[in-house]
């Protein structure tokens, strides 16, 4: 009898947590959706419109993002020139989502090159991230207060292991040597991550990937290159990597490694979530910059002591046969 009970009320149980209908959170990029996961865990489910590993700049909405966008009940986006589309995109849908600015209360970048513009690469900076997760737990909690605690919790949570990050990121920078702190990429997308850690940003595109590099954009590159001695210069996950590839050869340089900016990485990448990615790209650009000019100084200091050897030997060899010479003349 008890055992019927039991099986009722699992069975229950069962038929009301499948029938609470989870919140439908989209985000614009993968790197959002993932923070939304951290922070909505169970209670939602976390989609991105702009697959892993495209570049979100460039990317032109499907008519199934039409679908997913009207049937989302919170909208996250990014805004500050990041996913331009996605205005019209939203107004096509005819969605009831309520809409997230994630960016709210960044302090935005302005480009240096294109007038009005902001950078919206503000993730790359982890006290950014910080920022956007009280946001997106903050949008969580407006349109599903009864859990408002749960994301908010969640949010602690996850943004002290943000904070650990960004600890992490400024201590290995700081590793590297201050001239050689220079980091050149295809695409400007680490402005923020450069003004938080101290490191100079050179890249070949603007901060958006919507135009085309110019020839003198890649000689103003070179030039830094071989001014600078730079001994590494790094490729990007969602952008053709030929034209680095091609200065790379033209200067002697080498690539340092992949660095994820616009997009996370596959699930079994070592970018698959927001947090790996900021110590990824870290360890990618320490290993490169710090530890080409660590190496290459040991080299050179193994081969001086070689050389002092042979110099050594080379005198030994002469002394003995003056002396040999010497013992036979007089003989
Ligand atoms: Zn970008």
């Amino acid at each position: 009898m008890i055992k019927h009970i039991l099986t009722s009320i699992l069975c229950i149980a069962t038929v009301i947590s499948f029938s609470q209908e989870k919140i439908k959170v989209v985000s614009s990029a993968s790197i959002f959706q993932d923070m939304a996961k951290n922070i909505g865990g169970d209670k939602i489910t976390s989609m991105s419109i702009v697959p892993i590993g495209r570049d979100p700049h460039t990317y032109t909405p499907k008519p199934s993002d039409v679908e997913l966008v009207s049937s989302a009940d919170l909208i996250l986006i990014n805004g500050l020139t990041f996913e331009g589309w996605i205005t019209e995109l939203i107004e096509n849908s005819g969605t009831k989502a309520k809409i997230i600015l994630i960016t709210e209360g960044v302090e935005p970048i302005i480009s240096q090159k294109y007038r009005n513009a902001s950078d919206p690469h503000a993730w790359m900076d982890a006290i950014n991230g910080v920022k956007y997760v009280y946001n997106i737990s903050a949008g969580l909690a407006s349109i599903d207060p009864d859990n408002a605690l749960f994301y908010a919790d969640n949010g602690v949570k996850y943004n002290a292991e943000i904070k650990n990050a960004h600890n992490y990121i400024k201590n290995q920078i700081a590793t590297i040597p201050i001239e050689q702190r220079i980091l050149i990429t295809s695409h400007d997308a680490f402005q923020y991550y450069g003004r938080a850690y101290d490191i100079t940003l050179n890249a070949i595109m603007g901060i958006s990937t919507e135009s085309e590099a110019q020839s003198k954009d890649v000689q103003r590159v070179i030039n830094i290159i071989k001014e600078k001695k730079v001994p590494a210069v790094f490729i990007e996950s969602t952008i053709n990597p030929k034209m680095l590839q091609q200065i790379a050869n033209d200067t002697g340089v080498k690539i340092g490694g992949e660095l994820y900016a616009d997009s996370l990485g596959d699930e079994d990448s070592e970018a698959s979530t927001y947090l790996k990615l900021l110590t990824h790209n870290t360890d990618v650009i320490v290993n490169a910059l710090a530890g080409t000019s660590i190496k290459s100084t040991k080299i050179d200091g193994d081969n001086t002591s070689n050389n002092l050897w042979i110099y050594f030997g080379l005198g030994a060899v002469m002394l003995l046969s003056l002396l040999f010479l010497v013992v036979k003349i007089n003989n």
